[in-house]
């Protein structure tokens, strides 16, 4: 008698096709003494074939047990003990988006790499500037901005161009700076630290918030600073706050990084977003059609380096099996990731986030107003509510105070029909989807 795991996947196999079958039902071993009536526990070699059969089959298995059983258990798909465990990641080439290492310089982090919009504009320029007239336009060009917006990218395209000109940069962080003085220190090399440090034509230190409260590091680094500077020998520094904000920061330091030219990075704007990840395909030779990257545009917040993320996850998946990345399988791929995001969204937290989207109040999207713009407002948040929220339609009626579930129901076919006719518009309300999926009550 086959065990009741069996006796499911034997049923399963009739229901699938041949193909997914072969490539992935059959790596599935039911483990029958982990396994209980409420939890089926099912073993795999690799993460990947585990998550794609988490979202594409687990709901069918657990189906199944129900038939035969009468209790729908929870089916976990956990890899194999014995096998070392690998991601969606690792079992591909990696795509060429890797961070730098010690003071070496991303080679694809160059100014034509760099998508410009109005969000980095001025950044962009600024460093452009430096690296044509270095020590010369603005020392230190100090760039900040929030997480992921290329802060570093850009730091790095000014390093790359010199760099070609046979010039000596070098790239460091906060952490790799102190380390290297406490050995140098140690071994009592702090010549050979401050020839490093002192002699070079291009400084670039990221992320300078880290020097808050590090006393010692900081002298060091003032005096750094100024030979450098007294050399006219160009310092890039980023940020993830302004001089003035940056806590823990002794005045002369703050006063020296805003002395050149402060420049921030906002977070990119659709359009940039989207430009951003035909820039990725391109050097990374991934191909999205203009439907996926859309999609994808509107899954990423404002952390470019999610980006990266979605791509290799995407193209491990598609090499895998063999597939083109249509749009349904963009969507279900990256399905977990948004299901993820979307558990605690209420109906308020909507209004708040479209509210702030489209500047009213959000008082103003639950009034009797039909102000065209408080109408669109409402509209929106009425549709998002229903698709993200378990509200039934008469719950809706009542909190939009609406005249009852009709009016639910006819606000839903009106959007649903302009995102139909409407590219752009599909695009909006998705982006607004998934910040609502993003954002936390205030
Ligand atoms: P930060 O240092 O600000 O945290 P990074 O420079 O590490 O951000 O950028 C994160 C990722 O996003 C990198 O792969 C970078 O190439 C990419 N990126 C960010 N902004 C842009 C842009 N405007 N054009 C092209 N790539 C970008
Ligand atoms: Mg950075």
């Amino acid at each position: 008698m086959n065990s009741i795991g069996k006796q499911v996947l034997n049923a399963l196999k009739g229901e699938i096709n041949e193909i997914d079958y072969q490539r992935y039902i059959k790596q599935l071993t039911y483990d029958e003494t982990e396994s209980k009536s409420n939890l089926a526990i099912f073993r795999v070699p690799n993460a990947l074939i585990a998550n794609w059969i988490r979202t594409k089959f687990a709901d069918k298995i657990a189906h199944l047990f129900e038939i035969k059983t009468n209790i729908k258990p929870t089916v976990s798909i956990l890899i194999q003990a014995s096998s070392a465990p690998t991601s969606a990641q690792n079992t591909t080439t990696p795509l060429n988006m890797e961070r730098p290492s010690g003071s070496l310089l991303n080679p694809s982090y160059t100014f034509q790499n760099f998508v410009v919009g109005d969000s980095n504009n001025f950044a962009f320029i600024a460093a452009k500037n430096v690296s044509e007239k270095p020590g010369v336009v603005y020392n230190p060009l100090f760039i900040y901005g929030g997480v992921g917006l290329g802060k570093t990218h850009l730091m790095q395209s000014v390093g790359n161009v010199m760099l070609s000109q046979g010039k000596t940069v070098i790239y460091t962080s906060v952490e790799q700076f102190l380390n290297d003085f406490t050995r140098h220190l140690s071994n009592r090399t702090m010549d050979r630290f401050k020839d490093k440090y002192r002699k070079c034509d291009l400084l670039l230190i990221d992320d300078i918030q880290f020097l808050s409260n590090k006393n010692q590091i900081q002298e060091e680094f003032f005096h750094t600073f100024d030979a450098l500077r007294n050399e006219n020998k160009q310092i890039i520094i980023t940020s993830d706050k302004p001089p003035k904000k940056i806590g823990g920061l002794e005045e002369r330091l703050k006063s020296r990084f805003e002395s050149g030219l402060v420049a921030d990075i906002q977070p990119p704007e659709l359009e940039t977003k989207i430009e951003i990840i035909k820039k990725k395909c391109e050097i990374n030779r991934v191909k999205l059609d203009r439907e996926v990257i859309n999609y994808v545009a509107t899954i990423i917040e404002n952390n470019t380096r999610e980006i990266e993320g979605i791509l290799s996850k995407l193209n491990a998946y598609s090499q895998l099996m063999g597939v083109d990345i249509t749009i349904e399988f963009a969507r279900n791929v990256l399905k977990e990731q948004m299901a993820e995001k979307r558990s605690n969204i209420t109906t308020d937290l909507i209004m708040e986030t479209v509210a702030k989207e489209l500047n009213i109040k959000p008082s103003e999207i639950r009034s009797k107003s039909r102000n065209s713009n408080i109408v669109y407002a409402r509209r929106i948040a009425i549709y998002l509510s229903r698709s993200l929220t378990p509200n039934s339609m008469p719950q809706l009626a009542q909190y939009f105070g609406m005249k009852d579930h009709t009016a639910v129901s006819h606000t839903m076919k009106k959007i649903q029909e302009l995102m139909k006719n409407d590219e752009d518009f599909r695009v909006k309300i998705e982006e607004l989807s998934n910040k609502v999926s993003v954002a936390t009550p205030e």
